[in-house]
């Protein structure tokens, strides 16, 4: 196997037998020919494997779940329309009323409202809980519990998951973690190594990595033993495939089978090829990008530290951090692009920092080439009363950036420039 930078570049990819394409081509097509009624016979009861209808399976998609599912050190990957989609089926590929969840409670706002709002109503539980105390996942283990869940970098504080220890309490309670890598990707960190049973990314971040594109991918480490008695939907015939049983047709894979040909057959959060070739455009770049995002985005931290008009930075490469021995076991080769400060002068001061920034581009992304800011309070969070702020980590002084690959004086200077103004 490659290192990571020649996986990003050339990954999941074979020569073109016919037209010696050097890119990998975009098969924009809905649905595949077959060779006979034999075939297609065979390829809708799973007995033979071959492209059937695009939302299920593209072959442009197949190559980024491929790069995807190695850079991650996994077995197999499954692309999907959006981040979202992807912890949506990663979740619902194992879960059903009446189960649990045990999650962290830092987490991405859409994921967030997902676990607390639309999977309670479909009476699935999830516990969120302080990801800090690990123990506080195996606290929250009944019979019904089917995961853990938690991101390698939670938002908003940027604590980093204690990826190690908390797979081995998921393991003991005999269920799989899944990890959220959108903000470390694979790059920075692999949870797979750390015991990670499955990951899931979003493309529309970092490894689209220019804001054009919105996907999702989830990994299989294909290392859980779905056959302990607690999955019956991979344990038990599949009416709907001839009465299939995943982890015997499938063994390992499994899991990742299932959520492809059950549940993006009926659900349908499919991805368009199209956006899988630009994902796959931005792939080529993750290496070089998530070097220079960290190392930006270290240098901002620190000059943040030192101004006179900063209250306090939070970015976990800095020693302040209190995930920083965490970070320096998981994230080594940098920290990622996040960081979070408060702006001296409370919730007027930071909304006069947004509005004076030229380099950067206010909104609600990260994960972009370009340098972005967001100001929670008054966008993201804006719907929380002061207390629900409080406890979500959100200050009104918090400003969040996603530092960009731009030359790091000009990001500098446009900080410094828009800080001035808040005073
Ligand atoms: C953006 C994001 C998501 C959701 O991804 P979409 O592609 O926008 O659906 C999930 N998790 C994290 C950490 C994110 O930053």
């Amino acid at each position: 196997m490659h290192r990571l930078g020649t996986i990003a570049v050339h990954g999941g990819q074979s020569d073109d037998p016919i037209t010696k394409a050097r890119a990998v081509p975009i098969y924009q097509t809905t649905s595949y020919l077959f060779d006979s009624t034999e075939h297609a016979a065979n390829l809708f009861a799973l007995k033979d494997t071959g492209n059937i209808y695009t939302r299920i399976m593209n072959p442009t998609s197949d190559v980024l779940e491929k790069r995807v599912a190695q850079l991650e050190g996994g077995k197999a990957g499954l692309a999907v329309a959006s981040g979202m989609a992807a912890i949506t089926l990663s979740i619902l590929n194992i879960a059903e009323p009446g189960d649990e969840i045990v999650s962290s409670s830092q987490l991405y706002g859409g994921t967030y409202t997902l676990f607390s709002s639309t999977l309670a109503k479909m009476g699935i539980k999830v516990h969120l809980v302080d990801s800090t105390d690990p123990d506080n996942f195996s606290a929250h283990v009944s019979d019904k519990t089917k995961a853990f869940f938690g991101e390698t970098i939670g938002n908003p504080s940027l604590d980093v998951f204690d990826v190690e220890r908390i797979s081995e309490l998921a393991h003991d309670a005999g269920v799989p973690l899944i990890v959220d890598n959108t903000a470390a990707t694979p790059i920075l960190c692999r949870p797979i190594d750390y015991g990670a049973d499955v990951v899931v990314n979003s493309l529309t971040k970092f490894m689209g990595g220019h804001g054009t594109s919105i996907g999702g991918l989830i990994v299989d480490a294909a290392t859980f033993d779905w056959t302990n008695g607690k999955f019956h939907d991979l344990t038990e015939p599949d009416a709907t495939y001839n009465g299939l049983v995943y982890t015997d047709a499938f063994g390992w894979l499994a899991y990742l089978v299932k959520a492809r040909v059950h549940l993006l057959r009926d659900m349908g959060p499919a991805l368009s090829p199209f956006n899988a070739f630009l994902t796959l455009q931005g792939l080529e770049s993750l290496h070089l990008r998530m070097a220079r995002h960290s190392e930006n985005a270290l240098h901002v931290a620190k000059f943040l530290s030192d101004h006179e008009g900063v209250e306090w930075v939070s970015y976990p490469g800095l020693e302040s951090h209190r995930s920083y021995a965490l970070a320096q076991k998981y994230l080594p080769k940098g920290a990622s692009a996040l960081v979070g400060f408060g702006v001296k002068g409370g919730y007027e001061a930071a909304v006069k920092f947004i509005e004076h920034v030229k380099l950067f581009s206010h909104l609600a992304n990260i994960g972009d080439a370009k340098s972005l800011v967001v100001h929670p309070a008054s966008t993201t969070h804006q719907q929380l009363s002061p207390q629900e702020r409080a406890l979500a980590g959100v200050s009104d002084d918090f400003v969040r950036l996603s530092v960009g690959i731009e030359d790091i004086e000009d990001i500098i200077e446009d900080i410094d420039q828009a800080l001035a103004c808040t005073s």
